[in-house]
């Protein structure tokens, strides 16, 4: 007997409904895009329970005739393509016509509808896949979905949902997405009958950014505007150095005003911050790339959160010298060459940089001028850099600066000077000596000291790090904790999702010693802080926790969340590099370090001291 079957519609949609709606946060996600491609100008999504129990989303988009709003929940019934030339040049956010149908099949959903000037509007009923009921109903102009008892059908996948604050929390943060990459869209955002966001049409992102995250965000933003036809157009906002984050979560990136996650996207730009930010930090950003719709292919995944480039090194290099650009007009970098970064040359093989004509202008052809050919290009490396992006008759300037760069690079480099990694190694708890002699500082930031195996330099705010990390905790665990109170209380303003995460946050962070109080709104005091911060550190502080500390974690491990807590006082109040130490603040930090719990590493795991051997000094100088 034949063993192949066609599955029914109700399953074949169950099956898609898996890759589309994996959490509310993703039926949301479908819904608003659908307003948002039915032209909206306000949009308003509520939730109840995580959006578990409800998640309605209504508009004032252009709504659907009674024929379309029952042919709105078949698989692959969509009115955004109609030939397969289309998918090419997508320019609307859905296409594959299988939201409506995938979430249908997994929740209890009710949809009222009306288009522009009709007598009635309509409301389709439909469980589970399963038609329910169509009659006329009274809706103003546009539609209103209302998703209820998502995955009642589906017990294995309900069990993946997680909290409701964690599932709020994903809520939150997508709206967040879609209201900054539309501003003319006014969007409200309800939870348990509670606003979070409302906000109404903004006149540009600068506007509705102040609207999300009020006033002091704002301040530390810088303004991107780089790239260019034909390519990748980077605009929107970057924050400043001194704004540090241990996560990407503040980090918004768009591709032609989608939501995307892009890993390439944030390499670039923590690229554009290379030796200004240290590893394992993140700026916060919002980055709008326009490219031409031919140069992305968004059908890559069902959820359409991941795109592909068709040259994703020109999108990169963009992306890359925009953010670097925005960062040399405010002195952050130095406007002429900035030093390349030190990707590894091949030794005796002289390297051409592929200076491609980025921006190019629109009417350019494709680089491939008889000068270009002749100049063989290696794979994309690391540009040169103009700052600002350059604009006009640059090909011109492409080529003569290749021909300048290759002439230099012709000449045999010297082979390297040894290199120091090879010879300076981290200090491990097994070779720390308990006999270390500080003789002074370089820079102002390192130690520089000696123990019975040779020279070492400590980095003396990682090594404060340490310190104070153990005593935080310690204190912590005896509850003998002390806090200072501020004699003017510091204000914070938290965005929607951070407000979340505030309310089980902020326990945590008063067994430390701060006094927090929740003002009217999203509006958060601090009163006290805990002995050693710095109150100018508070709020930096509060906003980096956040940032790491996320739903999920929080909400499974205590002992985490107050160990994240500790590492991030110790970092905030450890004094910082570029400081001079007397001598007996040397020998008493030295001192303390000897006695903390791990010496040789930070509570971030980056290594405290570093080591050259006297075995190598010995050979340096040829003595052995
Ligand atoms: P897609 O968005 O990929 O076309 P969906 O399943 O999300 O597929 O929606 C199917 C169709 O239903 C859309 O193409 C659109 O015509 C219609 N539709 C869905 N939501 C709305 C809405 N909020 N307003 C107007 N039309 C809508
Ligand atoms: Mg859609």
């Amino acid at each position: 007997m034949a063993k192949i079957r066609v599955l029914a519609d109700h399953v074949a949609n169950q099956i898609a409904a898996g890759e589309v709606v994996e959490r509310p946060a993703s039926v949301a996600k479908e819904l608003v895009e659908n307003s948002i491609d039915a032209g909206a100008t306000q949009i308003t999504i509520e939730i109840e329970a995580g959006g578990r129990r409800l998640l309605k989303v209504s508009d004032d988009g252009e709504g659907m005739v009674r024929d379309d709003a029952i042919l709105a929940f078949e698989r692959h019934a969509t009115s955004k393509i109609r030939v397969s030339d289309d998918l090419i040049a997508i320019g609307t956010l859905g296409f594959r016509g299988e939201a409506l149908a995938s979430i249908a099949s997994v929740a209890k959903v009710e949809l009222i509808t009306s288009t522009e000037g009709a007598a009635a509007g309509t409301r389709v009923a439909i469980d589970g896949g399963r038609m329910r009921d169509v009659k006329d109903a009274a809706h103003p102009r546009g539609t209103t979905i209302i998703v209820r008892d998502l995955f009642f059908n589906v017990p294995a996948r309900r069990k993946f949902l997680r909290s409701e604050a964690t599932e709020t929390f994903h809520l939150t943060n997508l709206v967040t997405h879609y209201a900054l990459a539309h501003p003319e869209i006014a969007f409200a955002f309800v939870n348990n009958g509670r606003d979070v966001v409302r906000a109404v049409a903004a006149k540009n992102l600068r506007e509705r950014a102040y609207q999300i995250f009020g006033e002091a965000f704002l301040e530390n933003l810088l303004e991107v505007d780089g790239g260019g036809a034909p390519m990748a157009r980077v605009t929107g906002f970057v924050s400043a150095p001194r704004d540090r984050r241990t996560s990407r979560d503040s980090q918004y990136l768009f591709v032609n005003r989608r939501f995307v996650r892009d890993r390439m996207i944030g390499r670039s730009l923590s690229e554009g911050y290379r030796s200004i930010l240290p590893h394992g930090v993140y700026p916060a950003a919002l980055l709008f790339i326009e490219t031409p719709l031919e140069e992305v292919d968004v059908n890559v995944h069902p959820a359409k959160t991941e795109v592909r480039f068709r040259r994703p090194d020109a999108v990169a290099d963009a992306v890359r010298e925009s953010v670097r650009a925005a960062l040399a007009r405010h002195d952050y970098v130095p406007q002429a060459l900035t030093p390349i970064e030190p990707q590894a040359p091949t030794p005796f093989e002289p390297q051409i940089q592929t200076v491609e004509p980025q921006p190019a202008p629109p009417t350019s052809p494709p680089f491939q001028t008889a000068a270009s050919a002749a100049v063989s290009v290696t794979p994309p490396q690391p540009r040169i850099e103009f700052a600002p992006p350059p604009s006009g008759d640059e090909i011109a300037r492409d080529i003569e600066e290749m021909i300048r760069v290759q002439s230099v690079k012709s000449v045999v480099p010297v082979p390297p000077v040894d290199s120091a990694q090879k010879l300076v190694r981290e200090v491990t708890p097994e070779n720390l000596s308990a006999n270390i002699r500080p003789l002074g500082q370089l820079e102002e930031s390192f130690i520089i000291a000696t123990d019975d195996e040779g020279l070492l330099l400590i980095d003396q705010h990682v090594a404060h790090e340490r310190v104070l990390f153990d005593k935080y905790r310690a204190l912590e665990s005896e509850r003998r904790v002390e806090s200072q109170q501020l004699l003017v209380p510091e204000t914070f303003d938290l965005t929607p999702a951070q407000a979340a995460v505030f309310d089980q946050l902020a326990p945590e962070l008063e067994v430390y010693g701060f006094e927090l109080m929740r003002l009217s709104g999203r509006t958060v005091a601090i009163r006290a802080v805990p002995a050693d911060l710095p109150a100018g550190e508070a709020r930096n502080m509060l906003a980096e926790l956040l940032e790491t500390v996320d739903a999920e974690k929080k909400l499974s491990a205590r002992e985490t969340m107050r160990d994240e807590i500790a590492a991030s006082l110790a970092c905030h109040a450890a004094i910082k590099v570029n400081m001079s130490l007397t001598p007996e603040k040397m020998r008493w930090l030295i001192d303390r370090l000897l006695q903390t719990s791990s010496p040789t590493t930070c509570p971030h795991g980056r290594p405290v001291i570093l080591r050259l051997g006297l075995r190598d000094i010995l050979k340096g100088f040829h003595r052995i």
